[in-house]
């Protein structure tokens, strides 16, 4: 239907009167300094030339007052994530904002810029760069900073510098400790189902619109463009190391574990400007990303933030951060900072007050509200995490999964328990009548919650997938959330077209330069989770590898439907295989060309070849497009 039902209209207006949507000042921290900007941005791929980013993609967002298929919070982020263009911060201080979903930042050092988070992609950076260059004059990279580990903080580094000229400068790269490990390994294990649903967290697959993609609520959108993965050349390992680059004194302080888990803040004396990474972002941030992550630590998280105010806070007019906008002025980075340090301690310690009570996840989530003044400020609402699934998260880290019911210890998976809730309810036609009641009635999510039973019981039931479809849809035009919104809207339109959505985003591509950069130990464990474990029951085998480009061997091994690495040779391999480490990611990238390496003399082989094939046979590749909503 893809209209706004009475309930969702009522909905959304009941938000819009609810909050001061027309205060300002967001709006003039997003403007204030701004230097030249594009009418219309148009980004294009450097290799396939299709458009990966066009900013007339969000024309739509002109109308100053949202429509009814929007939440009107959720509209208001969007137009301030819309703007783009050249910012002036401070004097020797800018940003480059709207052309990526973060932000690249620029500081005047005594012979050029020392570029803060290169981007996602070289092509948005190279962008970025160009509108740099044309209002404030060609001035070479003398320094990169990332603020961490995430890839639309790294990935556009060539479009900043050539990759061979950093090299040939000696250029350098700052990065918090870990940086480089955690950079390829929080996505190593859980790659592709990571991937899958970050397709659905940030709407890759909807068009843009009012009843499409409006925002992430920490950006506009994820450009799917050309990334690469440059090293640290120095790593900050404890707070309080101070640098001089290119003339400039920057303090740092290590965040570890909260946002990211390689992370710092910094703060430049000189500019009295605080850069707060990602922990400080204008919204309530992610507690647990709903693509799927390790939960992270919010009382660490608030820590910092208190650690950032007390360390910088009296020495700073101005904070800004790697997404969304600055906030300018003594008393307001101070006031900035205590509510963003107080919303992640109150998710925290009220979670898990409550489940001290012993109430289980859901009924926390349902419980909690933010308190009115932290939820009267719009810098610290659900535009990218939400209360609700931080408050999950909270129990989570603590507590796990299970909720102590013996009754949901060991509950039938869905399809199972779809097919007898359905059959216990009288068959899927007098379910769907009942839910239809409750869609009129505008009771959405449990519709959502029951007609997912007779999706899973019957998954080629049209009227079941369009109910579905339709109640998802009307939660998503309700949801203050970009990636909630993104989640609902995706799903429906997965309901409605049986052809399912790809992955897409930078992920896709950045198998190569990501596996490049694991060790060789993070790619044999890269292996083991392809392994079919049942089928390899009953076989043993070991493999020696020699690399001798970076001097080393590694036994793999084979036994008990396991894989077991370690960096020796045994005496007992069938076989050694004999290649550089490189050779090692194209084969990893495409199993199809270990015959041409062979061929090639790049890749050798002594032994018996056979056991090679008979572990590689036994190696799944992961299902790109698995099902999420239907079984
Ligand atoms: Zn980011």
């Amino acid at each position: 239907m893809s209209s706004a039902s009475p309930q969702t209209t009522a909905a959304n207006q009941g938000v819009a009167a609810e909050l001061p949507l027309d205060d300002p000042a967001d709006l003039a921290n997003v403007r204030r300094g701004r230097i030249a900007g594009l009418e219309r941005l148009v980004v294009h791929h450097s290799v396939h030339g299709h458009a990966i980013l066009d900013t007339e993609d969000w024309a739509f967002l002109d109308e100053d007052t949202a429509p009814s298929t929007v939440n009107p919070s959720l509209w208001r982020q969007a137009r301030l994530n819309r703007e783009h263009g050249l910012y002036e911060l401070a004097p020797g201080l800018y940003q480059v904002r709207g052309y990526d979903i973060s932000n690249i930042s620029l500081v005047e050092g005594e012979t050029g810029w020392i570029v803060i988070d290169p981007l996602t992609s070289s092509e948005t950076a190279r962008a970025a760069m160009d509108l740099v260059r044309e209002h404030l004059g060609a001035r070479p990279v003398t320094a990169v900073i990332y603020t961490h580990s995430h890839i639309d903080h790294f990935a556009g580094l060539a479009g900043v510098i050539d990759l061979e000229e950093r090299a040939a400068r000696d250029v350098p790269i700052v990065a918090p400790e870990r940086f480089l490990v955690e950079a390829v390994s929080e996505n190593v294990i859980a790659g592709p189902a990571m991937l899958r649903r970050a397709g659905y967290m940030y709407g890759n697959h909807l068009p843009t619109g009012p009843v499409g993609q409006v925002d992430c609520g920490l950006g506009r959108s994820v450009p799917a463009g050309s990334v690469s993965l440059v090293g640290p050349t120095h790593e900050i390992t404890a707070t309080g190391e101070e640098l001089v680059l290119d003339g400039v004194r920057i303090v740092f302080q290590l965040t570890p574990d909260a946002e990211a888990p390689a992370e710092m803040m910094f703060h430049f004396p000189h500019l009295r400007a605080l850069c707060a990474a990602e922990n400080c972002t204008s919204v309530m941030h992610n507690l647990y990303t709903l693509r799927g992550a390790q939960v992270r630590d919010a009382l660490a998280w608030s820590k910092y933030i208190n650690e950032a105010l007390h360390l910088f806070g009296d020495d700073s007019d101005l904070v800004f951060a790697s997404h969304n906008w600055p906030r300018f002025g003594r008393e307001e980075v101070r006031h900035y900072l205590r509510t963003q340090r107080d919303t992640y301690r109150y998710l925290h310690d009220q979670t898990m007050r409550l489940a001290n009570r012993g109430l289980v996840m859901t009924e926390i989530a349902e419980e909690l509200d933010l308190p009115a003044s932290l939820a009267g400020e719009f810098g610290n609402r659900g535009y990218y995490g939400t209360v609700n699934h931080n408050a999950k998260a909270v129990y989570q880290r603590y507590l796990g999964w299970f909720d102590g019911n013996p009754a949901n210890l060991h509950p039938l998976p869905p399809e199972q328990s779809a097919v007898r809730y359905v059959e216990y309810m009288g068959g899927a036609d007098a379910v769907l009548e009942r839910a239809r009641k409750d869609f009129d009635a505008g009771d959405y999510r449990w519709v959502a919650q029951v007609v997912n039973h007779v999706v899973f019981a019957e998954p080629g039931n049209t009227a079941a997938r369009e109910l579905q479809a339709a109640a998802l849809e009307q939660l998503g035009f309700q949801a203050e959330s970009g990636p909630w919104r993104n989640f609902y809207l995706t799903g429906a339109l997965e309901l409605r077209r049986p052809q399912r959505t790809g992955p897409s985003g930078p992920g896709g591509r950045q198998a190569a330069a990501l596996l490049q950069a694991l060790t060789v130990d993070m790619v044999f464990d890269l292996l083991g989770v392809r392994l079919d474990g049942p089928a390899a029951d009953g076989e043993e085998v070991a493999i020696g590898w020699r690399f001798p480009d970076i001097d080393q061997e590694w036994t793999l091994r084979l036994e008990h439907s396991a894989l077991s690495s370690w960096p020796e040779l045994d005496d007992d391999v069938a076989a050694t295989l004999t290649m550089s480490r490189s050779t090692l990611t194209r084969v990893l990238a495409d199993p199809t060309s270990i015959g041409a390496a062979l061929e090639e003399g790049e890749l050798t082989i002594d032994g018996d070849a056979g056991a090679l094939g008979r572990l590689f046979a036994l190696l799944e590749q992961p299902d790109p497009r698995f099902n999420i909503i239907e079984p």
